[in-house]
Parts: structure tokens; C-alpha cells; sequence
């Protein structure tokens, strides 16, 4: 990659990073179908030692950052690898609101004896500072998923730790357009590019970046020894999904801005938790951190899980379906799914895509008819 691309703005890093440079060479990288490659020139298997199209992958995500990425199979092929570097006897600490995979993962390995684990609310700052000093893992999701709850994360990221304690953060909601905890101090950054960065709804892929190389090499060694390696496919595609990354979130926080103050006015809906409303007990710590507020909207609907189910029932443009960060709008009830017992009974966690925003209101406004309806009008 030509220093030049260093000083790029977003949008051009996005465009321009990870491409061949060859006079005569294909504009962008091609998926590169490679297990082993001719020895002599240091090269010599894909799972130790990358490909080109992982490396696409990784100068995209790792510059967008501001360090150095490893691309995975998937967002939790990245951390378990975060995880799997503990050593044994660690005390890990964990948002109690975040994503229901890591809450498994970190579980799973405090029933093995792995680790101790500590729960700590999103918000409650002072106990996070308090986890940087005791902890080997701190483990940061902002905004997080499906409330939506804002960290400090400037003030956790600057809190005292031991050496080789690891602070690691999620950034999938926000993206490194919105958001770039490297700079705050941040060890890790953790994505599924499955969702925003990938953003078609077609692929599985996860990233780490990390500022120091030599921590690059650890997270290399452990995909090496875990197997948890991209597919070739996958990693070309996230790339292309990637290309228009700052075109789709624009448009997509827009329209979650504007769906998110509709149904803050709107009397079938009891909840609003999007960070970008002025009265969301996130929006001023938002404010100073995100560089917007992002794509995700969660509401309560009046009437609870019953009137949640009719809504996502009748629902014609918006996908009653998991997962995030597609150009096309999802819902889905998060309380729905076992282990989520945190999370009110009628919150609906809505991805917002790029579609005319009077049509999603269209479609969400019979959609509230009919959850309504069960409420008996
Ligand atoms: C989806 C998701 C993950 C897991 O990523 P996969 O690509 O599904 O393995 C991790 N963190 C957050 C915030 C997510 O939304």
C-alpha cells in the first residue's frame, strides 16, 4: 500500500485501500482461490500465511482503524481468538448488555475453570476503571447490542492497566467511520464484518486491529492454530461490500434518525433507544464520542412479546430476520432468543437499510396498526 493512502479520508481509504497498484493489474483484487503457494519466497500455506485477498481485507479494516488487522472467519472466529490468548486464571470483565455470543464464549470458559468473569453495566464507568486495574481482558461493546447503551470509552480506555492486560472493543454497531477506539487507547478492535462492513447480507467475516504489530503476530499465530481462516469468497466480498461503506451508512443513519423520531412520537410505541434522540440517556456522551449515531434502532412496542410478534407479522419491505447492517431493513425481537431474559418482552431491535425512508415508515406504520390491534385497538 502507497504511504500516500495513510492521509486518505475515509470514504477514499475505504475506495482505494488494499488494491493492486501494477500497471496492467485488475482494478480491484480479485478473489485469490490459494492452500499453498511454490517455496522459495517466504510464502509457503495460506492458514500460516494469509492471501491476497485476506490482505485486502485486512489494509482495508486495519487503516480504517488506524493499525494493523487480522481478517477471521467470522466475527466469532475473532473472539474467541481474543479469549483464547488469555492465559489460564484471567479475570475477564463484560458489558451486561452485549452481544449474546461473547456472553456465551466468556461463559463457556468461567464453567471450564478458564476465568473468572465480572458483569459490569454499559454505563457504570467507575467499575469499569476499577475492572482496567484487575482485569487481563476488558471487554467494551458501544454501542451495545440490542439496548444500545453508550460506554465512556475515552475515560475507560485511558484507566491504568497491568502490563499485557488487554482492552478490547467491540465496534460493529459503530463502525470505524463512527468511531476508532485504537486512538482512545484501545488494545483491540473487534468486528463481524458480516454486518455494516460487509453490508449485503451474504457473507460471514470477522476483523481484529491492533495497534502494535507484535500483538498483530500473536492474533496471526492463534488463527493459524485455530483454523479460523476466511473464505476466500467471503473475504473478496466483504472487501466489495466494504468499497461503499461510507455511501450506505450515511444514507442508513439517516433514515434511523428520522424512523427513530417518528416513533418516539408515536403513542404505539412505548421505548425508543436509538443514542441520536436528545433525550436517550446515551445522547450526550454520544454526541462527544460517535461521528453518528448509527443504524440500529430498538423500540418497545405497546403491548409487549405478543404485539411485537403481530408487528414483525406484517411487516412487507422490512425483513423479519437476525442480524444487522445490510442494505436491507431487518427487525427482530431479541427477547425472543434464550439467554436474552434482560431484554423487555416486546423490544424489537430494528437494522435500518438504505431504502426511501417513506417507504420503511409506510410499511412500520401498518405494521404498529396491526401490533395495536392486539391490544384491542
Ligand atoms: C454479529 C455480531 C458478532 C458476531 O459476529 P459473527 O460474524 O456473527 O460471528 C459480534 N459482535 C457483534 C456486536 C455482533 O453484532
Amino acid at each position: 500500500m502507497p504511504a500516500r493512502s495513510r492521509n486518505l479520508g475515509p470514504a477514499s481509504w475505504l475506495v482505494s485501500a488494499g488494491r493492486p497498484e501494477r500497471p496492467g493489474a485488475s482494478v480491484n483484487t480479485p478473489p485469490v482461490p490459494v492452500s499453498n503457494y511454490r517455496l522459495g519466497a517466504g510464502r509457503v500455506y495460506a492458514r500460516a500465511d494469509g492471501s491476497p485477498t485476506w490482505e485486502a481485507l485486512e489494509a482495508v479494516v486495519g487503516g480504517l482503524e488506524g493499525g494493523e488487522a487480522v481478517a477471521f472467519a467470522s466475527g466469532m472466529a475473532a473472539v474467541a481468538a481474543v479469549f483464547d490468548e488469555l492465559p489460564v486464571g484471567s479475570r475477564v470483565a463484560l458489558p451486561e448488555d452485549c452481544y449474546h455470543g461473547v456472553a456465551k464464549v466468556a461463559e463457556a470458559g468461567r464453567q471450564k475453570g478458564r476465568w473468572a468473569l465480572e458483569r459490569i453495566a454499559v454505563t457504570d464507568t467507575a467499575s469499569w476503571v476499577a475492572a482496567c486495574r484487575s482485569c487481563q481482558l476488558v471487554w467494551l461493546e458501544s454501542p451495545s447490542n440490542p439496548l444500545l447503551q453508550v460506554a465512556d470509552l475515552a475515560a475507560i480506555c485511558r484507566a491504568p492497566r497491568p502490563p499485557g492486560a488487554t482492552l478490547a472493543v467491540d465496534n460493529t454497531f459503530a463502525t470505524p467511520l463512527n468511531q476508532r477506539p485504537l486512538a482512545l487507547g484501545a488494545d483491540v478492535v473487534v468486528h463481524s464484518a458480516t454486518k455494516l462492513i460487509g453490508g449485503h447480507s451474504d457473507l460471514l467475516a470477522g476483523v481484529l486491529a491492533v495497534r502494535d504489530p507484535g500483538q498483530r503476530g500473536r492474533y496471526v499465530g492463534a488463527r493459524e492454530r485455530r483454523g479460523g481462516t476466511p473464505g476466500v469468497l467471503e473475504a473478496y466480498l466483504a472487501v466489495r461490500g466494504a468499497r461503499t461503506l461510507a455511501l450506505r451508512l450515511e444514507r442508513a443513519q439517516a433514515n434511523a434518525g428520522e424512523l427513530a423520531e417518528r416513533l418516539t412520537a408515536d403513542r404505539r410505541v412505548e421505548q425508543v433507544r436509538y443514542p441520536g434522540l436528545p433525550d436517550d440517556p446515551g445522547h450526550a456522551l454520544a454526541r462527544a464520542q460517535l461521528g453518528g449515531f448509527g443504524t440500529i434502532v430498538s423500540f418497545v412496542v405497546r403491548g409487549g412479546g405478543a404485539a411485537a410478534d403481530a408487528l414483525c407479522g406484517r411487516l412487507e419491505l422490512v425483513v423479519h430476520a437476525t442480524s444487522l447492517g445490510g442494505v436491507e431493513s431487518t427487525i427482530e425481537r431479541r427477547g425472543a432468543q434464550a439467554g436474552q431474559e434482560h431484554i423487555p418482552p416486546g423490544l424489537l431491535r430494528l437494522s435500518v437499510g438504505i431504502e426511501d425512508v417513506e417507504d420503511l415508515w409506510h410499511d412500520l406504520d401498518a405494521a404498529l396498526q396491526a401490533a395495536d390491534a392486539t391490544n384491542g385497538g
